[in-house]
């Protein structure tokens, strides 16, 4: 049935999973179990297991004999492809349990979360063809008796840890690009989402996937992801989530060199030319703060506006946010839903204090919401910002935006790099000119133009300075995850060395 207009219940019970290694579910057995309250309703929603590393080495096996035995490297991209097309209908048959389990889990708007499964189906397909796509180079300008050949040869087994922002759709990011390079893997969602990475593992099984190539352990970060991102077996780990823990993870997996895929935070400027549209640049600033409650990693928290039309820009902004439904996240109406945890939303009121503290003119917001049930966070807005301040430095990852000013486009250039960061930024003007040469100065790894957080699977993403290492998706996302090999072939008899 068809749940998109109707407001779906909280179950009765908690769902309970154990975890999927070699094409099978495990049962928690005697494992601890982790119960996930819903962050809107504070009512018991999942319960996932707790592995020990006990199962994580086991699952690592699985997935190095599932690599090395190649059932799935060395299929044709044809083969690859034809599971991952399969899954995506998979994905499209589930789409209303995927879409309430997440937003059960994180306590985003159930609209928000079907597009994201949806998205994730389209990101499927979208890698079906890039397995097909995915080549080497040859060199035939050698001489006649010399041919050379680049291949690209799956990396290996890939250990990949997923955030509790985007569960299912930053998973969608990399799972596809992952198998269309022909690597096994081994995930590790957030310990506090886990159920649509679960579900996942069944929905590839049912589409053909092979046996162990596909597995999730799940867990706490600090103990399975750290052991993940440890062990001497895993050739490569994809890892998104904070800056801190990219640091240890870059750490933890110097014993066998591995490779890192990193995305990380940002601190996303949104930059207003005096001549833009600002009634679309407003609700883009609108959309890109309380997009996922602020949770989003490239949100654009950090207004960087024209000094000229800054109060009237700031008018309107206020004026727009009055108008969000933000509520029940199982209301298909709603537009903003609940902060993840507590220690988060601790988190972000931590920040608006700090904010008011170092001087900010708190502009509207700046509290929970009284009477509701679970995380609620008032949209809010400080202006005044200086850019040394902590909330324009810091990642405060809620619907927090900082309000700095600029006279000159070199001034808005340079307040916009200003920060370790490097994730994405989004440019407001009417100007071609002003546009071009604005997105080619900015340092980001996504830039939009009179637009925000948008895109599909066709271009990279990732981020430049302390926001990351390498890309996912597009074709640099397949290209990601393998080695390049060079082949020399020599033609004729040799010339030989030994007179
Ligand atoms: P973390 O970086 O701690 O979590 C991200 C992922 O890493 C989760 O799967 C987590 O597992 C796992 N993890 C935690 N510790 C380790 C470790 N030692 N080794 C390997 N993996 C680990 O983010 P938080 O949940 O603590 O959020 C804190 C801040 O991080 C946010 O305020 C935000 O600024 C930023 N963040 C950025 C994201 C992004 O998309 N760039 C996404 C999420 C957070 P588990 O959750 O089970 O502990």
């Amino acid at each position: 049935m068809d749940q998109s207009n109707h407001i779906a219940s909280l179950p009765a019970e908690p769902r309970s999973f154990g975890f999927f290694v070699d094409g099978s579910w495990v049962d928690a057995g005697s494992r601890e179990i982790f119960e996930r309250k819903s962050p809107a309703h504070d009512v018991a929603v999942t319960r996932t297991t707790r592995c020990t590393t006990d199962d994580l080495n086991a699952a690592v096996i699985v997935a190095r004999k599932a690599f090395a035995d190649r059932r799935w490297s060395g299929l044709s991209g044809a083969r690859r492809s034809a599971v991952l097309l399969k899954a995506a209908n998979g994905i499209r048959e589930r789409l209303d349990e995927l879409a309430l389990l997440e937003t059960l889990e994180t306590g985003k708007p159930i609209s928000q979360s079907r597009g994201e499964v949806e998205g994730g189906a389209d990101i499927y397909e979208y890698a079906a063809g890039a397995a097909r796509a995915l080549h080497g180079d040859s060199f035939n300008n050698l001489g006649d008796r010399m041919m050379g050949l680049v291949t690209r040869e799956p990396i290996g087994v890939v250990g990949l840890i997923t955030p509790w922002n985007f569960p299912f759709f930053i998973l969608s990011e990399r799972v596809p690009f992952i198998l269309a390079a022909g690597c096994t893997i081994i995930a590790k969602p957030s310990e506090v989402t886990s159920a649509t990475t679960l579900i996942m593992a069944e929905i590839l099984s049912e589409a053909g996937l092979p046996d162990g190539v596909f597995n999730v352990v799940t867990g706490s970060g600090s103990e399975i992801g750290q052991a993940l991102t440890e062990h001497a077996d895993i050739d490569m780990v994809s890892f998104t989530g904070s800056t801190a823990v990219g640091q240890r993870t870059l750490l933890a997996s110097a014993g066998n060199f591995k490779k890192l895929g990193l995305e990380l935070g940002g601190k996303n400027p949104q930059v207003v030319f005096a001549d833009a549209n600002l009634d679309d640049a407003a609700d883009g600033v609108v959309f890109g703060m309380c997009f996922n409650a602020g949770q989003c990693c490239v949100g654009g928290t950090r207004l960087v506006v024209e000094k000229s039309v800054a109060r009237d820009f700031e008018t309107l902004i206020v004026e727009k946010l009055a108008r969000v439904r933000i509520g029940d996240p199982l209301d298909p109406d709603t537009q903003m839903g609940a902060v993840i945890t507590g220690t988060q939303n601790d988190t972000i009121l931590k920040y608006i204090a700090i904010g008011k503290k170092e001087g900010a003119r708190l502009v509207c917001g700046g509290d929970r919401f009284a009477g509701k049930t679970g995380q609620f966070i008032q949209p809010t807005v400080f202006a005044d910002v200086d850019r040394d301040m902590t909330i324009s430095r810091e990642e405060i990852f809620g619907p927090v935006l900082t309000i700095t000013t600029f006279d000159t486009f070199d001034e808005a250039i340079e307040i916009a790099n200003d920060t370790i960061y490097g994730l994405a930024a989004s440019i407001w003007t009417t100007s071609l000119d002003k546009a071009t040469d604005a997105f080619r100065r900015i340092q980001a790894g996504r830039v939009w133009v009179n637009t925000t957080i948008t895109g599909g699977p066709e271009l990279p993403i990732g981020g430049f300075k302390q926001s990351g290492t390498g890309r996912e998706t597009g074709i640099y996302g397949v290209e990601e995850y393998t080695e390049v090999k060079s082949v020399h072939i020599a033609l004729g008899r040799r010339d030989h060395w030994v007179a």
